[in-house]
């Protein structure tokens, strides 16, 4: 019997889903390939593609306000963070890569005079994506929109809680004028349907976004099987590094490390988990960032001003409260928080949490929580800061505060993460690569003409002129 994806804890959303079976799976692998030796996509003008992927977009656009209902109820995230971001950010990818897909190009190669050596790189044809929860909508327009623009055919499974902004995209496309079978948006369990992707010989690429222990299975899965193209963009454990002369920056630092801390409730890849600063300015730095995250509100994700919705689960909040009591029983001082509140029965609120004088060997300051919860600790040289900050095996992202660019570009450039911002928290627009190192990831970046790479592979053509 398949299980059916209820709606998460807490939430008012409607019919459960039926989860998609491994056999389902697989036929629908057989008929994307089919779809795609079709040619009804694969065969179109890049141009002709691209004007498709605007339609999508205009209408994403136009059901902005479903869209955002559902993210808000699927994922409990704040309903203000879907309003203004996720859905526009979602919206923003898929123009973003349609208006780039004419715009790529192959190489001429330097042979001799009497060849001619040329590159390009062409769709694998089925292709697939697994996504988390955090970011159904914005980590599908990722993968939906290059992987479509260079005329796969793509199957992307939505995490098992979060299926329905994703469902809906998918009827959108179709109004949209993609034809029908191109991107099939399978909901499912981990363990069926995405083992099943996973596993799948006809699926010649496979994007995952979501926990480092699930990349490690879905990496197995392809090596075990048909050794598809795997790309990886997992968890992280991000430092957030502050020094002293970084504090003239007042409400923008203030306001930037509250929202790279806690955006999302924390359940965010590129949280700032762990904040390091100097010495000198940690009384006060402190001080004033607990003020701020005490002013934070917690409370109903659709209500417009709350700040913190709800922690995707019970069992999640559970281990996040256990971690900070042993944390605490380690000789950690609870700043703030460090507490579940009841807001809407069902729901579980983590309050946001600040610890500092943590003992060095606490699994709070390695382990990924996913939620509301920031470690602070401090540092006296540029070196102490440089080796706290690498302390993880992880190595998504990272930013640097200092009005010394010298410094702050140093500190940047010795960090070992994928994505550094300075004197902001961000993670680039749609021209800069993301990506992780190290455990947070491999094998291809999101965003940036190099996203195409995960979804296309290159081809030398040699030819020989006789004359
Ligand atoms: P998760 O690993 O539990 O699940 C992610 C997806 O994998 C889900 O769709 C799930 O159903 C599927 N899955 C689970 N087991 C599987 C299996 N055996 N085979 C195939 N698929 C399987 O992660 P999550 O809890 O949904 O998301 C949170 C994690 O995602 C965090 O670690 C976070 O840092 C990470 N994340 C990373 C990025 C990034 O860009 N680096 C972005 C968002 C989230």
């Amino acid at each position: 019997m398949l299980p059916l994806l209820r709606p998460r804890d807490g939430s008012t959303g409607d019919t459960p889903i039926p989860a998609v079976s491994a056999a389902e799976v697989s036929e629908h692998a057989r008929d994307a390939e089919r779809v795609y030796a079709s040619g009804v996509w694969s065969g179109l003008e890049p141009r002709d593609r691209a004007a498709v992927l605007l339609r999508l977009a205009d209408l994403m656009q136009r059901d902005a306000d479903v869209l955002a209902r559902l993210e808000c109820e699927d994922a409990g995230k704040p309903i203000r963070e879907c309003v203004e971001n996720d859905v526009p950010g979602a919206i923003e990818s898929i123009r973003w890569f349609a208006e780039a897909v004419d715009k790529l190009t192959g190489q001429t190669t330097p042979a001799g005079p009497g060849v001619i050596a040329l590159t390009e790189r062409e769709p694998f044809g089925v292709v697939a994506a697994i996504l988390p929860w955090n970011y159904p909508l914005a980590m599908a327009a990722w993968k939906i929109a290059p992987a479509l623009a260079v005329g796969n055919s793509l199957i992307l499974k939505p995490a098992d809680t979060t299926p329905r902004s994703v469902l809906h995209v998918e009827r959108l496309a179709l109004e949209a004028g993609i034809p029908a079978g191109v991107l099939r948006v399978l909901p499912g369990t981990g363990a069926e349907t995405g083992a099943a992707l996973a596993r799948d010989p006809r699926i010649g690429a496979l994007s995952f976004t979501g926990s480092t222990r699930t990349g490690r299975v879905i990496l197995a899965a392809a090596a075990e099987t048909n050794l598809k193209r795997v790309s990886l963009e997992m968890g992280g454990k991000s430092p957030q590094v502050i020094f002293a002369d970084a504090l003239g920056y007042g409400e923008d630092l203030i306001s930037q490390a509250i929202e790279c801390a806690f955006v999302t409730a924390g359940q965010n890849c590129t949280a700032g988990s762990r904040i390091l600063v100097e010495a000198s300015v940690a009384e006060e730095f402190t001080r004033r960032f607990v003020a701020a995250a005490r002013a934070l509100r917690v409370g109903d994700p659709e209500d417009p001003n709350t700040d913190i919705g709800p922690v995707i689960n019970g069992d999640a909040a559970r281990r996040m409260l256990a971690v900070i009591e042993e944390a605490r029983a380690g000789g950690a001082r609870v700043l703030l928080g460090g507490e579940e509140v009841q807001v809407i029965p069902g729901g579980h609120y983590v309050t946001p949490t600040v610890l500092d004088q943590v003992p060095a060997d606490a699994r709070i300051l390695s382990e990924e929580l996913f939620g509301p919860i920031v470690t602070v600790q401090t540092f006296t040289t540029e070196a102490e800061a440089i080796a706290l900050a690498n302390h993880t095996p992880y190595g998504l992202a990272a930013s640097v505060w200092s009005s010394n660019i010298d410094r702050a570009l140093g500190v940047a450039r010795s960090i070992r993460a994928g994505v550094v911002s300075i004197n902001s928290y961000s993670e680039g627009d749609l021209t800069s690569p993301f990506g992780g190192w190290g455990e947070s990831g491999f094998g291809g970046v999101e965003k940036s003409l190099r996203a195409f790479e995960q979804w296309t592979r290159e081809k030398a053509i040699w030819v020989q002129l006789h004359r």
